[in-house]
């Protein structure tokens, strides 16, 4: 049977203002801010990992209304790069972790889960859990739609879904998509015991935490315990989804194709970051999430 590609674009691409509604820390390392209000009418929900560039202000607001059209794509971006420094809002990629629609007694909303990593108090963390950490009430910011990484058309009956801390919006919200009567298995590696965030889940799906040792580099365990596991799920319509740090996202997917013998094209992966970088040049935020497929 032929295989859907990889990703699904979102209806438009256009930049979508919003404010913030509200924050709450939800563990060590969640933070959930809350966006709506602006724009958000222009905002098509697709539901599973859908992802968005976020455009955060850096001193004020001025910087958000100099992002120009079509900031995620080269020429857009090369015009993004002309705003001075000091000013230029951060751009980051993050997730949809829930979407709710406006009722009569508020605008619609959604929910974007921030991992605090790293120490904001030493000044090791990054632009991102800073702002997260910080954003008040009324603040701006610009957002645009990317669409999936999780092709539904790829399988939703049987899946296996890996994933560190950054990934837990992702499996979430596919697994918030997917029909009731899906099976399989999830694997989500922690910093600590504490940030386990349950997530609603069709009954056959199984989720096993990784609570992380902290001499341990991030997503490694999670790796490990793909790697060992024995009751991998490999029906031939098995649609399996790994996310996180780099070196997971690309060994995971090593793994199941060369070790456990899945179509490549079963396999749906993203480098979501990469330990210890260098604090990376604006212009290689462009193609920040390089390896997918
Ligand atoms: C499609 C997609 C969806 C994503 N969704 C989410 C999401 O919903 N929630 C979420 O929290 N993240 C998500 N991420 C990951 C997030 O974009 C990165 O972690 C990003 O680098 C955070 O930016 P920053 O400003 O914190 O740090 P950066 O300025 O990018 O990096 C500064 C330093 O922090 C390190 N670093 C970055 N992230 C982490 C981390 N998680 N743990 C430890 N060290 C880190 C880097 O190695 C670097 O040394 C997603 C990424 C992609 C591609």
């Amino acid at each position: 049977m032929a295989r859907a590609g990889r990703l699904v674009k979102p209806e438009s691409q256009d930049l979508i203002h919003l404010t913030v509604l509200r924050r709450e820390q939800l563990s060590p390392h969640w933070m959930r801010v809350t966006l709506g209000g602006g724009e958000i009418e222009a905002f098509r929900p697709m539901g599973y990992d859908q992802w968005f560039r976020i455009f955060l202000p850096v001193s004020g607001e001025q910087g958000l209304e100099r992002i120009p059209a079509k900031a995620n794509k080269l020429f857009g971006y090369l015009k993004y790069l002309r705003i001075p420094e000091g000013v230029r809002p951060v751009m980051r990629n993050y997730t949809v972790r829930a979407y709710r629609p406006s009722s009569a007694e508020r605008g619609a909303e959604i929910d974007v889960d921030f991992v605090l990593h790293s120490s904001a108090a030493d000044g090791t963390a990054g632009p991102a859990p800073r702002w997260a950490e910080s954003c008040r009430e009324g603040d701006s910011v610009v957002i645009i739609d990317e669409g999936l990484t999780f092709n539904p058309e790829r399988g939703t009956d049987d899946v296996l879904l890996v994933a560190d801390e950054t990934g837990l919006p992702a499996i979430a919200g596919i697994c918030a998509s997917l029909p009731s009567t899906a099976m399989g298995l999830a694997l989500v590696e922690v910093p600590t015991a504490d940030d386990v965030l349950e997530f609603d889940r069709p009954d056959g799906v199984e989720v096993r935490w990784i609570v992380r040792d902290p001499a341990s580099k991030p997503g490694t365990e999670v790796l490990a315990m793909l790697e060992a596991l024995t009751d991998l799920p490999t029906g031939t319509d098995v649609h399996a989804y790994v996310v996180g740090e780099q070196a997971l996202a690309t060994g995971g997917r090593r793994h199941l194709v060369n070790v456990r013998g899945l179509d490549k094209d079963a396999v749906s992966f993203c480098g979501y970051w990469r330990l210890e970088a260098e604090s990376r040049s604006a212009r290689s935020r462009l193609t920040d999430a390089p390896a997918t497929a």
